[in-house]
């Protein structure tokens, strides 16, 4: 059995704490290897070396920083194949969405190459009588990042790459559920040029997280999971003066008016209702016909197309469209919330609790699930399952669906599928929602956006990537300067005599 480390002064490092994490096969339900689950001794011991090496790559210049993010994108791309293998068989999603996870974390590494423009400050020549006015933006030392399962590289680079190229030294608390693949990007770190401690990738569960919480020299966190989890965080995180992030889960509506193009609309869904399992934190999860008849022609389209979805291991080839869940326990999770849905009095249009797949009947597959009739008072409307369920909400009219998605708890993503200019546009400005869709089922803004939800999906005031990750790790000094060149004998100044 493997026995994973942490990565510690730019090497692997065992755990000495003697606790272990699973690691499971999803595809199999087999324990592939133990994860060390760190100490808070352990945790501080790596922060404090990251706090003694930070100022020296602090003082690097922002060009020097931002080479390593260079060179970190060739080492990705040379080594997509390896990073995708690891982390579908950890975390069991098809290779095309593991290397789509990669991707989208090496977008945001492409975009810290930006690294000098992006920290440039602001000047006032002559603000006063011979005095200059300037800001700059400093690193703030050492930052932690705690990050979930269901994105092991996209959501860590994002947090990497602005957090080093402004000379912070971070600690990565990945998801104990696939680690492997962050102990890898490490690794590329070093190769790329970034000196040791600068990165420390320390595995754990609660303790450490809690180590992180309570450290003094740790500045901010950026803590991306679910709701629960992300309130707590921002609490005590808070609570012990440190700059907080924290992005939660989702209930994603995706509108259809009764103008969309069925077909596209159908499609949309399937890919964003059953991708990836339904393990997006930016998945659709409900999707809201205005109409009768609008519901009954997309009930109609979406069943043969989750008829003909192709459930496997990622082993099975490309074509398959999505994997296991994670975890036996979000399995049943998942089956418990279905029969919830049942007995609570949704329609169950596609039934996929009987999925079993040959020579992996061990394995932790959900097959595909339509409800229809789902109310707002049901558990399956109200929780984010997180797993491939899709439920329609049917609504009479569009001020209704609208009124749906804004009441509901969460405010990470949504999408209104229309062909009126009108109507989207009213959609895009009233939604209390951080991501919107017109016609697009998956908002997710590219790497120089922002990404963040609102409501119960977002802790803070800042999002991720794009400008706002360069402003939450770092803190602005404004300088105002007075020369005594610039003065004339008297108090009379120099410059005057030139107006
Ligand atoms: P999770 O909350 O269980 O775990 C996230 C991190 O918190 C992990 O590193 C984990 O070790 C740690 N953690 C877990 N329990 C803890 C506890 N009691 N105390 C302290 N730390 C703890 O989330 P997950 O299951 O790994 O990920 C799925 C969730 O993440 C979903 O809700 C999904 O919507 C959300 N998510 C949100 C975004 C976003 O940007 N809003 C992106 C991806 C995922």
């Amino acid at each position: 059995m493997a026995e994973l480390t942490h990565y510690i002064g730019g090497t692997r490092v065992a755990g000495t704490s003697g606790r272990f994490a699973d690691v499971f096969n999803p595809a199999t339900g087999e324990v592939q290897a133990k994860v060390p689950l760190a100490t808070q001794a352990e945790l501080d011991a790596a922060v404090d070396r990251a706090a003694a090496a930070q100022p020296a790559w602090a003082a690097t210049n922002p060009q020097k920083r931002a080479r390593v993010m260079m060179e970190m994108v060739r080492l990705i791309n040379r080594d997509m194949d390896k990073l995708a293998e690891a982390l579908s068989r950890e975390h069991g999603k098809t290779i095309p969405d593991a290397k789509g996870d990669v991707q989208r974390g090496l977008e945001v590494i492409e975009f810290c190459i930006g690294t000098p423009h992006l920290l440039k400050g602001e000047y006032t020549d002559n603000a006063g009588p011979g005095i200059d006015m300037f800001s700059m933006r400093q690193s703030l030392g050492v930052v932690a990042g705690i990050t979930p399962f269901n994105f092991p590289a996209m959501i860590p680079l994002w947090k990497m790459g602005p957090a080093l190229s402004c000379g912070n030294a971070f600690i990565l608390k990945p998801s104990e559920r696939d680690p492997s693949v962050c102990l890898m990007l490490a690794e590329l770190f070093t190769e790329a040029g970034l000196p040791d401690d600068i990165l420390q990738v320390v595995n754990g569960d609660k303790e450490s997280v809690d180590a992180i919480l309570d450290n003094e020299t740790i500045q901010a966190i950026g803590f991306v999971g679910s709701t629960p989890i992300a309130a707590y965080i921002y609490e005590r995180g808070c609570a012990n003066g440190k700059r907080v992030q924290c992005f939660g889960g989702a209930k994603n509506h995706m509108i259809v008016m009764p103008d969309a193009d069925m077909d596209q609309a159908a499609d949309a869904l399937i890919g964003a209702g059953y991708g990836a399992a339904g393990e997006r934190c930016m998945a659709i999860s409900v999707a809201v016909p205005v109409g009768d008849e609008t519901a009954d022609r997309l009930v109609e389209k979406l069943v043969p197309r989750i008829e003909k979805l192709k459930v496997g291991p990622y082993t099975a080839g490309d074509d398959v469209d999505y994997g296991p869940l994670v975890t036996g326990a979000a399995k049943e999770r998942a089956l418990g919330l279905v029969n919830s849905g049942l007995e609570q009095g949704a329609e169950l249009v596609v039934d996929g609790r009987d999925f079993s797949l040959q020579g992996y009947e061990d394995g932790f597959f959900v097959g595909p699930h339509l409800f229809d009739r789902v109310t707002k008072d049901m558990d399956i409307y109200k929780q984010e399952i997180f797993a491939p369920v899709l439920c329609t909400v049917r609504a009479q009219s569009y001020e209704e669906a609208i009124g749906l998605a804004m009441d509901h708890e969460y405010g990470n993503g949504t999408a209104i599928f229309t062909r009126d200019g009108d109507t989207a546009r009213d959609f895009a400005h009233r939604i209390n929602i951080g991501m919107v869709g017109v016609n697009v089922p998956i908002p997710v803004p590219l790497a120089y956006h922002t990404f963040g939800g609102w409501k119960k999906s977002g802790f803070g005031d800042l999002n991720q990537h794009g400008p706002d990750a360069f402003k939450f790790y770092t803190r602005t000094k404004t300088v105002t300067a007075r020369w005594p060149s610039g003065l004339k004998e008297g108090g009379e100044f120099a410059f005057k005599a030139m107006d």
